[in-house]
């Protein structure tokens, strides 16, 4: 299945699920309906059996006659338990049936999106929300969609039997009951609304609970010692969400009573118009019980089984609105690719009098741009945050080819490679580098996808191969938090590993951007050099506005305000006493 771009609409939640799940559908669907009758049937057998045990007491049947009005009856409401264990099943099949196709093609377009999509905010919780769980989303539509059918066949068979039993009685009752149901069906509406006002809090207080216990924020909650603070402040939710709930319990309870008499004053309405027919023949006692009955409970039902279904329609609205909205995103052909298996040479890489402003901003965050890169030397952009560094190593990554002047690698226009071949050229490791909890194992094998690297020389040059020999399952020990059944490691070996991940991949290009942020400046300052050393033959970038980490490369490039200001190696640049050895001198007290 592919997400085209196009306007999704009420008729797709219909369409998607039977498409990818036809069994399940059908069957809910057929279920449904029968669902939808039972109440008629139900009546119908109810009437049957009264007036047979009448007719019986009165002398005029065999009492063997109530025997088919009882299995009739117990007939039914075994089919009703069945069908609701099954219905349970066919859901179930249904939500996995779209996790295949509808979830993928969702992560496929995720994956296709053009970058920019993911840096705005906007776009990026439209992503969220869609790709959140598409598949549930989907299956809960299509069954709220077969509740209100349910409903609608319930409501039309009862009547349609009353209107065949006594045409005027049901037109005069229908006249009546509609607006004493708008009635219930308000009060059904307040209610459903405090339950979610409720709901809100209780998951506020939920959230303030887990700071307090949880493993998450174990080592600030021992550092700030915010645990009273925070406990107060817990409390505060709890006792809110607390007198909301009393007040709409309250209320709840009101409504519920009002709703009773609501729903009593149409019961005896019905009785009053029915009576007559009964005294005159017309109607039967059975038949005149059991509809009261099914009346009574239908009111009831529907009074707040509507709301709640008319409410979840309009959030699936919404969800749809979303969906037609992400798959209109731009897409960047073959983002989703990996990486080429022939690696390419790289020889150089050049910028020409560049600019760049992100899209849908004015500010230019590159001025003009020009330098050089050779192949098997290391580099390093070094300057204050926000000069621009980052978004160097973005356009390097293709991530955007909305810019001014030319970027050529190895002397041709970065735009007419392909996604997969830049994938294959260049390597880098981010910042904020992703924690997978997967195994050690894979952790670093997704950084070379197409052949298995050598997982053991890898750790073994960043330093975490005695680290690895500890772990209770060694390569193959699930990496994360405690709590979820993985072994959590420091932020310093979760660094490495992504460092090492790095290693493995085969590009021969490779840019570091301050991926040992969290590391002191001596540590930081002896990675890089390390990592240098291990790369050798490859070609080198570094970032950092740390410029002790950075003094040991073979060209530094300093960057200020979207311009390269400086350039040279250490000495030279220390020569020249510019902003570079200012910078240096004022950082000099963290290398000591
Ligand atoms: P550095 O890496 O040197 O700290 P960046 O390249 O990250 O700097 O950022 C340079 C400038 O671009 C900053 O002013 C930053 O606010 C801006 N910027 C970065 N990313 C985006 C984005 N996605 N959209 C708009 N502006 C951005």
């Amino acid at each position: 299945m592919v997400l085209t771009a196009r306007r999704y609409g009420f008729p797709d939640l219909v369409r998607i699920p039977m498409k990818c799940a036809p069994g399940a559908g059908l069957f809910l669907v057929l279920s449904t309906l029968l669902l939808g009758l039972a109440p008629t049937l139900k009546v119908m057998l109810t009437a049957k059996f009264i007036d047979t045990a009448v007719e019986i007491a009165a002398g005029n049947e065999p009492i063997e006659r109530i025997y088919t009005a009882i299995l009739g009856i117990v007939l039914l409401i075994a089919y009703l338990w069945l069908s609701n264990a099954l219905s349970k099943f066919a859901v179930n099949r249904m939500e996995l049936a779209l996790q295949r196709t509808l979830r993928t093609a969702v992560t496929d377009k995720r994956a296709r999106l053009q970058y920019v999509h993911v840096e705005n905010t906007d776009t990026w919780d439209l992503i969220q929300r869609v790709s959140g769980s598409p598949e549930q989303k989907f299956t809960q539509a299509f069954n709220n969609l077969l509740g209100i059918l349910t409903l609608v066949l319930q409501v039309g068979g009862v009547g349609a039997l009353l209107m065949a039993q006594v045409w005027w009685a049901a037109l005069v009752i229908m006249a009546f009951s509609i607006p004493l149901f708008y009635l219930a069906v308000q009060g059904g509406k307040a209610t459903y609304q405090a339950s979610r006002e409720v709901s809100k809090h209780g998951r506020r207080y939920g959230y303030l609970s887990e700071l307090l216990t949880g493993r998450e924020a174990a080592e600030e909650r021992a550092l700030f010692g915010y645990g009273d603070f925070l406990n107060d402040m817990a409390h505060e939710v709890y006792e809110e969400a607390r007198k909301v709930e009393l007040k709409t319990r309250l209320k709840w309870y009101l409504r519920m009573k009002s709703g009773s008499l609501v729903t009593a004053l149409i019961s005896i309405l019905i009785v009053f118009v029915l009576l007559p027919p009964v005294l005159q023949g017309a109607l039967s006692v059975g038949m005149f019980i059991s509809l009261i009955n099914a009346a009574f409970s239908l009111v009831q039902t529907m009074s707040w089984q509507l709301t709640s279904r008319v409410d979840r329609l309009a959030q699936d609205h919404e969800y749809l609105k979303d969906l037609t909205q992400f798959s209109h995103l731009e897409e960047e052909q073959g983002a989703e690719l990996p990486p080429t298996p022939q690696v390419p040479s790289f020889e150089s890489l050049e910028f020409r009098n560049v600019r760049f402003k992100y899209p849908g901003t004015d500010n230019l965050v590159l001025k003009d741009v020009s330098f050089r890169i050779e192949a098997g030397k290391h580099y390093a952009f070094v300057g204050v945050n926000g000069a621009g560094k980052t978004t160097i190593t973005k356009l390097i990554c293709g991530l955007y080819d909305q810019y001014e002047g030319e970027i050529l690698l190895n002397g041709r226009n970065i735009r007419e490679y392909s996604h997969a071949d830049l994938k294959s050229i260049v390597n880098m490791v981010y910042q904020d580098f992703a924690r997978y909890y997967i195994t050690l194992r894979d952790n670093i094998a997704l950084g070379s996808v197409n052949r298995m690297p050598n997982i053991d020389w890898a750790l073994e040059k960043v330093g975490l191969a005695e680290a690895a020999a500890k772990l209770p399952q060694g390569l193959d020990t699930p990496l994360g938090k405690i709590k979820e059944g993985g072994q959590d490691l420091s932020g310093g070996e979760w660094q490495r590993v992504a460092l090492a991940r790095a290693l493995v991949n085969p590009a021969p290009l490779i840019m570091l951007d301050e991926p040992t942020a969290a590391l002191d400046p001596i540590s930081e300052s002896w990675l890089y050099q390390e990592f240098g050393d291990l790369s050798s033959g490859k070609t080198t970038i570094f970032i950092s506005h740390r410029l002790g980490s950075t003094k040991l490369a073979d060209h530094i490039f300093v960057l200020s305000d979207g311009r390269i200001v400086e350039q040279g190696n250490h000495a030279e640049l220390m020569q020249h006493r510019g902003i570079y050895a200012e910078m240096f001198d004022s950082q000099r007290s963290w290398y000591q």
